[in-house]
């Protein structure tokens, strides 16, 4: 059998509305300050940020935003150093 255009369409709306763990821009973008920065820390991300991971793989604009938020947050690191020893 053959599956038409509506068809499809059923199904990937079913795919969509299965994957709720998807999260929207105005979420990302609450996030993703902590995900900049654990991502320069080269920390590891918990589960709620691999949804931001996702969503900016899937998303131009918060990816943009994002590429600017850790371009600024280095440029920050070069500008001042910190002259103080790491705290432990
Ligand atoms: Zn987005």
């Amino acid at each position: 059998m053959t599956l038409d255009k509506k068809q499809i369409n059923g199904l990937m709306q079913l795919i969509g509305l299965t994957r709720d763990s998807e999260i929207n821009c105005d979420q990302c973008l609450n996030l993703i300050a902590e995900f900049a920065e654990r991502e320069l820390a080269g920390k590891s991300f918990p589960e709620s940020l691999e949804k931001v991971e996702h969503h900016l793989s899937i998303c131009r604009e918060c990816c943009e935003e994002y590429r600017l938020l850790i371009q600024a947050l280095k440029t920050m690191d070069e500008d001042e150093p910190d002259p103080s020893p790491p705290r432990l």
